[in-house]
């Protein structure tokens, strides 16, 4: 009770205008109460009927979670062959796929589409996922536990037998809306990856909703953030608008309620932000990502930075003729540039650059980077942790620019609840012209969506159809929420 009551004494702010609920202990992981010391608070609050669905969501997992008798019970469900109708508790399984921006911003997708079909969220936590968040949930767990019979998690993908579009191509399931329970599986796999076909991409018709719904488990994995497609389905279409009657803020909500790092990552962003950000009067975020299906030279991606940097006005230029400027520390502005990226070179030249030259504002900049680990390692837990180290790092910043189609941007910038500035994809292996634009909205890109309008049975621009939803800057096919 004690930690409790801690909790509850807090200003509002720090439960993150109620979407933390109460009974937590504090000191198991300190980023949940710490970490809105470290930006201004959002203006963003969220609805009073989203809290009123997180509180529901929480004794819902509670009463469904991991060593419960309702688990145990849908376990022997699982176990029997075939679903069962009028079960108290049914589950989304999300497993990983691909790196952990992507990661993120699927269990995201995933805890939305739980929320909305009354399902419970568990996560199969591998190796490299281990002691990164913190549990998002009061007195449970979302860890699926190791027993679970379904022992091939890792390895779902398109070619996997019991995934929703293979059941449906191979008429071992059937599209009807009245079939029974008993006569479906005890379990789907829901592969939402980008090299999904038409009959996966059925999962977001709404007559296919109707199916799944009498599915007790589902198992999903996907590397793509697909709630702007959520929003497209008319059965949750209500519901989510009760929820987010600010559509960009899906991901900044939700990002921060489910999101916390464990106390090891916590220290690392800790230690960082107050030994180098916390001094400067502004910061500027720049999250440096290449592709290798995207070449470009690290010099003319450098340039690009800078132009797009310039252009906007975000970072100062140099002064190529003074050599010198007395700036009194007392009156000149304080910047400070946070760098991420795999590789130092970038952190290099913008270091090089305001330590041989003066700026022409006058402004006092400084240059960090916390690492560059060369390489993506997604199946390394260090490598895992000061990723999220550094993604919570750029969201404490001011002013952001993003690298286009990267998902670990995308966290970012939603958590922080800003609108980056993305650097768009090089053309022939050069920058484009512009080098960036501003995004029109906070939300994060769903990269290939399904264009398939299932009343019309025909195909149809997803970024046409209704007025919240739009094509997004950096991936031209891609939607997001605006
Ligand atoms: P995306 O590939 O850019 O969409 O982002 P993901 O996060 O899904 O995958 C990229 C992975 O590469 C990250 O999760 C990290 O493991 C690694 N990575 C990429 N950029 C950085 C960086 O700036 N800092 C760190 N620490 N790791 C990075």
């Amino acid at each position: 009770r004690g930690s409790e009551d801690a909790a509850l004494s807090l200003p509002r702010d720090s439960r993150l205008g109620g979407l933390i609920a109460p009974g937590f202990d504090e000191q198991s992981c300190i980023s949940r109460y710490q970490s809105c010391h470290f930006r201004k608070p959002t203006p963003h609050s969220p609805s009073s009927y989203l809290l009123s669905r997180l509180r529901k969501y929480e004794a819902l997992h509670k009463r469904c979670g991991p060593n419960t008798a309702l688990y145990r019970k849908s376990i022997t469900q699982l176990n029997s062959g075939h679903s069962m109708n009028l079960m108290e508790c049914n589950y989304v399984v999300w497993a990983p796929f691909n790196g952990l921006g992507n990661r993120m911003l699927t269990i995201a997708s995933a805890f939305l589409y739980a929320l909305v079909t009354n399902r419970v969220l568990l996560i199969h936590q591998t190796e490299d996922l281990t002691d990164l968040f913190c549990e998002p949930f009061p007195g449970t767990s979302w860890v699926l536990p190791s027993d679970f019979p379904v022992k091939d998690l890792s390895s779902l993908r398109l070619g996997t037998e019991q995934s929703y579009g293979n059941l449906l191509k191979n008429k071992k399931i059937k599209q009807d809306a009245k079939v029974m329970s008993e006569s479906l599986p005890p379990y789907v796999y829901v592969h939402l990856q980008h090299d999904y076909e038409h009959t996966d991409r059925l999962f977001f018709c709404d007559e296919d909703q109707l199916v799944l719904k009498k599915i007790n488990w589902l198992l999903l994995t996907s590397d793509m953030y697909f709630v702007p497609s959520m929003f497209l389905i008319p059965q949750f279409e209500e519901e989510l608008r009760w929820m987010f009657p600010e559509k960009e803020t899906v991901f900044h909500h939700v990002g921060r309620y489910l999101f916390h790092p464990t106390n090891a990552v916590w220290g690392m962003v800790a230690r960082y932000y107050t030994s180098y950000l916390a001094m400067a009067e502004e910061k500027v975020g720049i999250q440096i990502r290449t592709f290798s299906w995207l070449p470009i030279s690290s010099e003319n991606f450098f340039n690009q930075i800078i132009a797009c940097s310039r252009q906007e006005n975000l970072l100062p230029g140099i002064n190529l003729n003074a050599t010198f400027a007395a700036s009194r520390r007392d009156k000149a502005k304080s910047k400070a540039i946070l760098v991420t990226s795999l590789y130092s070179e970038y952190y290099e030249r913008i270091k090089s650059m305001y330590f041989e030259h003066t700026t022409a504002t006058g402004e006092i900049i400084s240059v960090y980077q916390p690492t560059h680990e060369e390489q993506q390692k997604t199946d390394k837990q260090s490598h895992n942790q000061k990723a999220l180290a550094e993604m919570y790092l750029l969201s404490y910043c001011d002013v952001l620019i993003t690298s286009g189609w990267s998902t670990f941007g995308y966290i970012s910038q939603g958590l922080a609840g800003l609108k980056p500035w993305i650097l768009l994809s090089p053309k022939d292996q050069k920058a484009p012209d512009p080098p960036c634009v501003r995004a029109m909205s906070m939300e994060p890109c769903f990269h290939a969506p399904p264009s398939y309008d299932c009343k019309a049975k025909k195909n149809v621009d997803m970024g046409a159809i209704v007025r919240h939803v739009r094509h997004c800057e950096d991936v031209g096919q891609g939607i997001k929420l605006f």
